[in-house]
């Protein structure tokens, strides 16, 4: 069988369902893909069968993995010892207490925004976590503080079997927080090398981007423990995780969702300018996951309330990464693989789950939009850097403590389900991401790429709450769907970039990147486009919800380009596209796009910069 046949019917295309839609709408990358496949076909390495069987259900596979089941987390029989004491973190049942009082982080007691009726509908789960900040009597959740006591008693702890724990510290905030991690291995060693060596995938897990979404930092906390020590240890058999459980710490400490300097960091992966975004991009430099999930909360109330006179109901709001130029094959994972079996671990736990969707500030405007199709947050950059990245989201903020055990145990289910998956399918993952890697590294040159795409208007019903009744109400919503990409602007898919001498603030965002970078050490020539402005104004960063907070006004231009010779003087930069990291260079340096380093001001510019249209005959030198 040859690619072209497995990208005009991919094996996989009998799965019936949800699954099948995506697909469809990822086509228009589909024929991009074979075209570039077709002239390239010996350099690419074949994407094997799609696989329809975990490998953990195939005779002679290894025995299942723990799973979560009514509200614990059960290992299922390895046929190793268990753990010879309980999980420091007590995961105990029923009867459970009295809900909390509703506090605000750091601040007194908040009326509640809703009444008995709704907050009924949302009982404690048959579960009680224990973290620093879920105690009874917290009026705050886990102090940064705290939660590096917590990192390093597990890091500290004596090793169990073949577990080894690193404490990492990944950066400081923007006020000299620590920003810390832990890493859990069986590799032999802790290194970056030895865990590319162990054979094991790595999963990278980050919550609280957002200081204002304390769940998801909570819930990584009981992930960390039950990981080194508690029940999910045996998934260390076949996956690396790192955990960084708090990546706003100065935002968490006031209780907003920006950063000190007022960014929303989640909108910085980028431009990458502010401190927190930076360690970040280190962290996914250094342990090159397959998996990133980030955890987040969102509005339960506030703009819905107004909009539609309703409240949230869904538990949990999911999606994974919905951007121009992300390999389709990673899509088909995440849906398949990750997103299906986390709905249904939710909805067995009774717990509901959506897309992920948010709408705009503005009262007037009731349209509904899943998450942005921008290369500009989390979810999607580290998706640009062939991994699979999910978001999940818990109904939270807004609410203070209300309901806090039972958004903990929503991200515990949701991110418990991605550690099993790709536990189960590490063979699967490292398949795809070769090919991916292979894949967008060939492709440079040809083709097409695709500069800005843009979600698909329609409409469908969601489930929201009466505030009066707690009762279910549907209620039908226009709806931007990220699943539906449409190209809205498309270039001739260059060989590389061309950047001046000097653009070293570029230079330097690029390479925390992940891309490699070269620098001219003898003059040539380039047969390149240039870009010819014809049309400029001045404004704000945008995103679903309006204007991204933090942000400086940009440039945004209207570009023609123009075929011609240019000359590259030693010391200018040169950024192939024949890396697997490809597709970031692309958003970060066609310059007409919002998120673009010429519309942010690290290129001045637009003669500082040229695609590249054929292969330059010139003399690079090592750099760092
Ligand atoms: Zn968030």
């Amino acid at each position: 069988m040859t690619m072209h046949s497995f990208l005009r019917r991919p094996p996989h295309a009998d799965a019936a369902g949800p699954a099948a839609a995506p697909f469809r709408a990822m086509r228009w990358t589909a024929s991009a893909t074979l075209a570039a496949l077709l002239l390239t076909a010996c350099g690419s390495t074949p994407l094997p069968p799609w696989p329809s069987t975990p490998a953990a259900q195939r005779p002679n596979a290894p025995a299942p993995l723990p799973r979560a089941q009514q509200g614990k987390v059960v290992p299922a029989p390895l046929g190793q010892q268990q753990p010879q004491q309980p999980p420091r973190v007590a995961v105990v049942s029923s009867p459970l207490p009295p809900p909390a009082p509703l506090v605000v982080q750091n601040e007194g007691p908040m009326a509640p925004p809703y009444g008995a009726a709704v907050a009924a509908r949302f009982p404690n789960p048959p579960i009680s976590y224990s973290t620093p900040g879920l105690g009874l009597d917290r009026r705050a959740f886990t102090t940064n503080a705290e939660l590096g006591l917590w990192l390093r008693s597990l890091a500290d702890a004596a090793p169990r079997g073949a577990t080894r724990t690193k404490l990492l510290n990944i950066g400081a905030s923007q006020r000299g927080e620590p920003i810390q991690g832990l890493l859990l291995t069986r590799a032999a060693g802790t290194d970056p090398a030895s865990l590319d060596t162990s054979g094991r995938p790595t999963v990278v897990l980050i919550g609280q981007q957002h200081g204002d979404e304390p769940a998801g930092s909570e819930a990584l906390l009981v992930i960390s423990s039950e990981l080194a020590q508690g029940l999910l240890e045996p998934l260390l058999d076949r996956i690396n995780v790192v955990v960084v459980p708090r990546a706003n710490p100065d935002g968490a400490e006031v209780g907003t969702r920006v950063t000190a300097n007022g960014t929303d960091m989640n909108r910085d992966h980028l431009l990458l300018n502010t401190p927190e975004a930076r360690a970040l991009a280190q962290v996914i430099n250094d342990y090159r996951p397959i998996l990133v999930v980030d955890a987040h909360e969102y509005t339960v109330v506030g703009r819905y309330l107004q909009k539609f006179n309703a409240i949230q109901r869904y538990d949990a709001l999911l999606q994974y990464t919905t951007t121009a130029n992300y390999p389709e094959f990673l899509t088909k994972a995440s849906q398949e693989w990750y997103h299906q079996p986390m709905a249904a671990a939710l909805k067995a736990q009774g717990l509901a789950s959506d897309w992920y969707y948010t709408t705009s500030t503005n009262p007037q405007d009731k349209r509904i939009s899943m998450g942005g199709t921008q290369p500009d947050t989390g979810r999607n950059v580290n998706g640009l850097k062939n991994t699979v990245s999910l978001l999940i989201e818990t109904r939270g903020v807004g609410i203070g403590r209300m309901h806090i055990q039972r958004r903990v145990h929503s991200q515990v289910t949701a991110i418990t389900s991605a550690l099993r998956t790709t536990a189960e399918r590490a063979t699967n993952l490292e398949q795809v991401r070769s090919f991916v890697a292979r894949d967008v590294s060939a492709q440079a040159c040809r083709d097409q790429v695709v500069v800005e795409a843009a979600a698909t208007p329609t409409q469908r019903d969601l489930d929201f709450l009466d505030p009066d009744t707690g009762a279910d109400r549907a209620i039908r919503v226009d709806w931007n769907s990220s699943l539906t990409l449409r190209p809205t602007k498309s270039r001739a898919r260059p060989c590389g970039y061309w950047l001046a001498a000097g653009s070293t603030a570029a230079v330097e965002r690029l390479r925390l990147l992940g891309l490699q970078v070269m620098r001219v050490a003898e003059p040539g020539a380039m047969l390149a486009e240039t870009y010819r402005e014809t049309a400029r104004e001045t404004g704000d960063r945008q995103d679903v919800i309006g204007t991204i907070a933090g942000g400086t006004d940009i440039v945004r231009v209207q570009v023609s380009t123009v075929r011609s010779a240019v000359d590259a003087p030693a010391g200018s930069f040169y950024i192939p596209l024949n890396q697997p990291r490809a597709n970031l260079a692309v958003a970060a340096l066609e310059p007409d796009t919002q998120n673009s380093y010429f519309a942010n001001r690290m290129i001045d510019d637009l003669g500082q910069l040229a695609r590249v249209m054929a292969i330059p005959a010139l003399v690079f030198e090592e750099t760092e």
